[in-house]
């Protein structure tokens, strides 16, 4: 029976030792520790043995099931570390492989204009200043000179909301509504950028809705030079310096007087061609002195103060910088044309 017993452990071991996975490791469990084993069945047959001989053979017997187990605890961990090892081979991630590439916007080819001119302003010591789009008219037209009835109203036909609030036409409010908040004392150095609207028919040239970036100062002794001194660094800057400036009489309301701003055409040299018309010139931008009424409005002693103002729209600077034909590319959004102005490429 000692023998039966020991043969058995044997046989079990060397198995157990053999097993390739936890499935055949249960199975041999069951075989040998089990009800039906081989081991339950020697000690069925104690019955026979004497007093002497019953708890030798019972430890025996005992000391047999705890080796088997002990074994097959060991071999389970073994089985078990070898599949978490093998898990983590089989789904590991390469880390060397390269990572898909973060799609990044860019600025709107507007924005850039726009924050290239103000950064220039800055530079030269101006603050940003922002006001509403929907306005009143007091602050769009009356308080630029435009009383209600002026017939250079009608080149600036809004959008109402009432018959005193409206959508601005031009960023100018912004430049009453500094004014006023200064109480008649300068001086004052601002650019100010912003969405205009107006009632125009879009095409290549018009929208109903677009930017504008205006410039005002006043102070004491401001003068028309100063205005043309100031415009002529802002011109070779955005254009490049092989550029000349030249002022044109004009009129606008809120100035007096007033000056229209051309650049030297770039692809003829100012021999003329067809994009500029054969004149050898570009227009760009409306500016002249404050006009004393203006001042007076918000406040300011007229014969103390001057200023001067100008103003522009950054898609016509855009164009012309870029080399853009028509003005709706700048709102309908269509990512093929934003692309191009992306700075990575
Ligand atoms: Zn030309």
């Amino acid at each position: 029976m000692q023998e039966r017993l020991k043969e058995l452990q044997e046989e079990a071991i060397q198995k157990i030792e053999q097993s390739a996975s936890l499935k055949e490791l249960n199975d041999i469990r069951v075989a040998y520790l089990g009800k039906k084993g081989p081991i339950t069945e020697v000690l069925r047959g104690m019955g026979k043995l004497s007093a002497e001989e019953r708890p030798v053979m019972g430890a025996l017997a005992n000391e047999v099931r705890e080796a088997i187990a002990v074994k097959i605890e060991a071999k389970q961990k073994g089985l078990e570390e070898a599949a978490v090892l093998e898990k983590l081979a089989t789904e590991r991630i390469d880390v060397t492989l390269p990572g898909r590439p973060v799609k990044v916007g860019n600025h709107h080819p507007l924005t850039r204009i726009i924050e290239e001119i103000e950064d220039l302003f800055i530079g030269m010591g101006y603050q940003v200043a922002e006001g509403p789009e929907v306005e009143q008219d007091y602050y769009n037209f009356e308080a630029l000179n435009l009383p209600k009835g002026h017939p250079a109203r009608d080149m600036q036909d809004s959008f109402y909301i009432t018959e005193e609030i409206l959508l601005r036409t031009h960023t100018s409010p912004v430049q009453a509504r500094t004014m006023e908040k200064h109480e008649g004392k300068g001086p004052i150095k601002i650019i100010c950028p912003g969405k205009v609207y107006r009632r125009d028919n879009d095409d290549a040239t018009h929208s109903h809705q677009f930017m504008q970036i205006e410039g005002l100062v006043v102070g004491e002794n401001i003068r028309m030079s100063d205005l043309k001194g100031t415009l002529e660094v802002f011109a070779k800057k955005m254009f490049g310096d092989d550029r000349e400036i030249r002022l044109r009489p004009s009129f606008f309301p809120f100035t007096e007087p007033s000056v229209e701003m051309d650049i030297s055409c770039k692809i003829c040299g100012g021999k003329g061609c067809s994009v500029c018309k054969q004149t050898g010139w570009i227009e760009i931008l409306g500016a002249g002195m404050v006009h004393p009424n203006v001042l007076e409005m918000a406040g300011y002693d007229s014969k103390k103060y001057t200023g001067f103002a100008f103003g522009m729209g950054p898609e016509r600077i855009a164009m012309l910088k870029y080399g853009v034909d028509d003005i709706r590319h700048f709102y309908t959004n269509d990512v093929r044309f934003l692309k191009q102005f992306s700075v990575e490429e």
